[in-house]
This record gives C-alpha cells, structure tokens and sequence, in this order.
C-alpha cells in the first residue's frame, strides 16, 4: 500500500480549509495546511464580512450620531469621518480574530501549515515552490476572488474591489458601484453614510436578485430614503478617466447615460479560484463556476475534495463551515455524509438586515409548491416602536399541508431573528410549540411567535371551534358590539 507524508491535505486556509484543518488535526489525522497568503483567515477575516461588518456598524453608529435628534438628543455637531482611523479599527477587529486563526494555534491542534503557491504534480502530491508533499486526500478551499466584467476601460488600474476597499486612506467623495447584490447594497449603504455619494447600477430590474421583490424593493426604500441612487435594468458600456474622476457610461433601454464619481467598486460577482493548481493535469474537472463536485463533495479524484466558495455553490463562510465538517466526515471518519442545504440561512447586513431560511416565494414558485404566506410587521412590535427602528416584516412561508418552507425577516438584527427559525427548521419544532413558547417582553424575538400564532390563531379562533366550545361548554358569546361606523 502507498504511503504519503500526510492523511489529509488542504489547500487554502479560510473559512472552509480552516474547518478542515481543525477537525482533522484534533481526531488524530496527520495534516497539512497550505497558505499561498502569509495570514490566514482567507477573504472573510481579512477583505469580507469581518471589515464589511465592523465598517458597517461605524457606518450606523454616525448616522444615529447625526440623528441624535430623532432619540430626543441634542443635535450633535457631527464632523466628518477621517477613514484612516476607520481603517485602523477594521484592523484592530480583524487581529483579534487573527489570533484563533494564527498558524501557531493551528500548530498546536496539531495541523503543519506551510506557505506557498502549491500545483499538484500527481493525484496525491503537489510541489510546494519546489518542494514535495504527499496526502493520501487532498481538500481544494481555495475560494473565490472578485470578477472584473469584460467592460472597455475596466480592469484593475481603474475600479476597486472588496480587496482594496477596507484600506483607504480617504472616503471618496462619490462612488459608482457596479452591482447590486448583497456586497454592492451592504456597501452601498455603508458608504454613503459615511458620507460619500453613491450611486448603484445593476443589470436586474432589482437589486438583490436572489430575494423575493418585494422584500428587495423595501431595502432599496430604505436606501433610497438615505439619499443612494439606483439605475436598474442597466448595461455598462464603458468607463473612462475623466481628470481626477471616472466616467461610466451605461444605457437603460434606449436612453444612454454617463455617471461620474471618484471611484468604481466592481462587486459584480466571483469567480472560483482554481488557476495554476495544476488540477487539469490529474483529472479534477470544474468549470467557469467552479469545481465539479459529488453530493460528498468528491471531485472527479475520489479522494481529492472541494469546499468552500470553490465549489461555485453558496458563497458564505457558514456555507464553507458546514462543507468543511461534511468533508471531514467523509475524509477522515469514512462516514458517507452528504450536503443538504435546505436549510441554509444567510442574511444581508444592511440596517434593516435581510435575512432568509428556508425557500422564499420565488423559490416556491420555481419548485411549482402551491404556499401560504403570513406575515407581521416591526411598526407592530413594540421593542421596534422603543428602539426607533420600525422598517421591515416577517414572511413565513406554509406549503399546502401547512408546514412551514421558509421564512424572511426584514428588520432589525434580522441575522439573530433568524437564529429561532434555524432551530425550528432543523429541529423540526411545530409551529404550536413556537408561538405557545414564552419570549422575554419587549423583544425583537416576538415577531417569530407573532408570526406563528398569526397562523395559528385562524384555526384556535375559527367558527367550528367557537361552535364547539359553546355548545359543549355553553359559552355564551359576545358581550360587546363594536359600534356601527357612521356611513362614510
Ligand atoms: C465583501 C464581502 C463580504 C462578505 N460578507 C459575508 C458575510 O457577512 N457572511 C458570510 O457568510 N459570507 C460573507 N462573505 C463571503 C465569505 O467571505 C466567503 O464565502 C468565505 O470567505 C468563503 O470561504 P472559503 O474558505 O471558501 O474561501 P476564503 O475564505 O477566501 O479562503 C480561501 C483561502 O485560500 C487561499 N488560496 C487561494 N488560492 C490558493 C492557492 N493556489 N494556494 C494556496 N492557498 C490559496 C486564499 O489566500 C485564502 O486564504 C463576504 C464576502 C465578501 C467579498
């Protein structure tokens, strides 16, 4: 029998290799982790959704500074953000997290992480910069990097990315963001409260294409209150430099317009990051979406697996998390486990969030399921009405037999409303047990039971129930009519 350096080889250390790598190393596999960067943490620690969050929460923090007034405050006199101490705090938070990423820690759960620019050379070994090293399995979690479109006078020189985003040494006073899913709206919104002018094009008729429209069409409300323009439906043609500023010419329809602004961010899709590994060579297919993997997460070499944004499927770290700890199962126990995403929340970080279980009504549809929507609203839950923040609602979604499929929250620190649903839907809790469960008052977490009772309330208070309960219990009925109303 052949035998290789290590039991488990992985190549990238972000959100999914770093799941690896812990779980392998702490049952006793003999594992390697493959860094090509000098830090790891990968592209959610260092230019996603750690910076993305802590330069959002700066963001609200100087709008509610400059809505002092709103909360019965004093105004305040409010003076413009300086971005390099912005930078410095993104920084600060991301070297905390660093510290449970750092490849001592890594060390001592006993994985060996090496740094470098690996391509295989055969199915179990790769050239490290020259140097060998085998694994009798190997894990891709190389994630993804941003897309430049094919655009004239659009490349790197011209546009940033979420690369080059968290590092500023200035706010740009204006910004065109090409794209408007989830990074192009979170930022959108950051930006502009922090004070720069914003403008958003997206191709789609609305921004955020994987939400149901009406949910999307509420955030783009809210974003549109705060002062952001938007041009839907709309083709780039080109960008070019106009002095110290950038053109971007688009057309919507027939109607051709030119956009000026410091700056362009692209945040207009990924692409999987699979260039130079030398996987052609050893038989693992993928394509421009990324790997081909089976529902274990095997390539097309049995032993040589994918996770993480590289697979092209669902790109968030507690996606990549979960697919580490599926590949885990089957590298290192041998326990067939496959990937289920049924379940699969995700939240976009706007103020209000959004965030989403379960399937939407677009998905419903898609799947031909004949669903029931019920629904409630922030503006009637009285923690909203204290915190000053009404926007939003609740969407749950019942297929036919009445089982709930999905739910949506719009509103506020909807990512953590979502956390009740996450147990529901995975542990199967009726929806009886959810709105007969009692939630500390006044909360946010209301809304969920609202919801459920909602729902339930149309069979508890139904005309045959009332028909029972008054004849078996000889109830006797209404002891007030509400007065009539006068004719309009
Ligand atoms: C602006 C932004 C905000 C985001 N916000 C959120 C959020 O709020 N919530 C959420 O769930 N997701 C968010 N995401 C998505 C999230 O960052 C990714 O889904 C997640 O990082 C994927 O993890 P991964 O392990 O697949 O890839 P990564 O974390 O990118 O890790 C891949 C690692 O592989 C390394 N690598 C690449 N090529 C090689 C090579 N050839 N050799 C060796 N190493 C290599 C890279 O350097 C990197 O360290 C956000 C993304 C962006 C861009």
């Amino acid at each position: 029998m052949a035998t290789y350096d290590f039991d488990i080889g992985i190549i990238g250390g972000g959100s999914a290799g770093l799941t690896v790598a812990a779980g392998a190393a702490q049952l006793g596999a003999k594992t390697l982790l493959i860094e090509k960067e000098t830090e790891l943490g990968g592209d959610c620690l260092h230019f996603g959704c750690v910076p993305s969050k802590t330069l959002i929460k700066t963001a609200k923090v100087y709008r509610q500074m400059k809505n002092a007034k709103a909360y019965g405050l004093p105004d305040a006199d409010v003076k413009p953000v300086e971005f390099p101490r912005i930078a410095k705090r993104i920084r600060n938070v991301i070297e905390a997290i660093l510290q449970h990423d750092s490849a001592e820690r890594f060390c001592g759960l006993g994985a060996r992480v090496e740094t470098g620019n690996p391509v295989f050379v055969d199915e179990h070994g790769v050239s490290l910069d020259g140097v060998p090293f085998t694994a009798k399995n190997w894990v891709i979690a190389t994630g993804s990097s941003p897309v430049i479109p094919p655009i004239a006078g659009l490349d790197k020189s011209s546009c940033m990315t979420n690369r080059d985003l968290f590092t500023l040494e200035k706010l740009p006073r204006s910004m065109i963001i090409i794209g408007g899913g989830p990074i192009g709206i979170e930022m959108c919104q950051a930006f502009n409260r922090l004070g720069t002018d914003v403008t958003v094009v997206e191709m789609g008729g609305a921004i955020l294409p994987k939400e149901d429209k009406d949910m999307a069409d509420l955030v783009m409300g809210v974003l549109l209150a705060e002062g952001i323009r938007f041009r839907l439906n709309a083709t780039v043609l080109r960008a070019v430099r106009a002095g110290a500023q950038h053109e971007v010419m688009i057309k919507i329809g027939d109607t051709t317009e030119a956009l000026c602004a410091d700056t362009i961010l692209v945040a207009a899709g990924r692409r999987a990051n699979l260039a130079g590994l030398g996987l052609e060579g050893i038989g693992v297919d993928f394509d421009g979406r990324g790997l081909k993997l089976d529902d274990r997460l095997r390539t097309t070499q049995k032993h040589i697996y994918g996770a993480g944004d590289v697979t092209g499927g669902y790109q968030f770290t507690h996606a990549a998390g979960y697919e580490g700890g599926i590949v885990v199962s089957n590298a290192v126990f041998r326990l067939p486990r496959k990937v289920d995403y049924t379940y699969l929340p995700w939240c976009t970080f706007t103020d209000p969030e959004l965030a989403s279980i379960g399937m939407n009504e677009k998905a419903a549809s898609d799947a031909g399921i004949r669903y029931s929507v019920w629904s409630d609203n922030f503006r009637d839950n009285d923690r909203s009405l204290a915190e000053g923040e009404t926007t939003g609602k609740i969407k749950m979604i019942l297929d036919e037999t009445e089982k709930p499929i999905g739910v949506q929250i719009l509103g506020p620190r909807a990512g953590d409303l979502l956390a009740e649903w996450v147990a529901v839907f995975n542990g199967k809790t009726s929806l009886s047990t959810l709105a007969s469960a009692m939630h500390p008052y006044p909360t946010l977490g209301e809304i969920n039971k609202k919801v459920a009772g909602t729902f339930l309330s149309t069979k508890i208070f139904s005309e045959p129930v009332k028909k029972g309960l008054k004849l078996f219990f000889n109830l006797r009925g209404r002891a007030c009519e509400p007065a009539a109303q006068p004719p309009q």
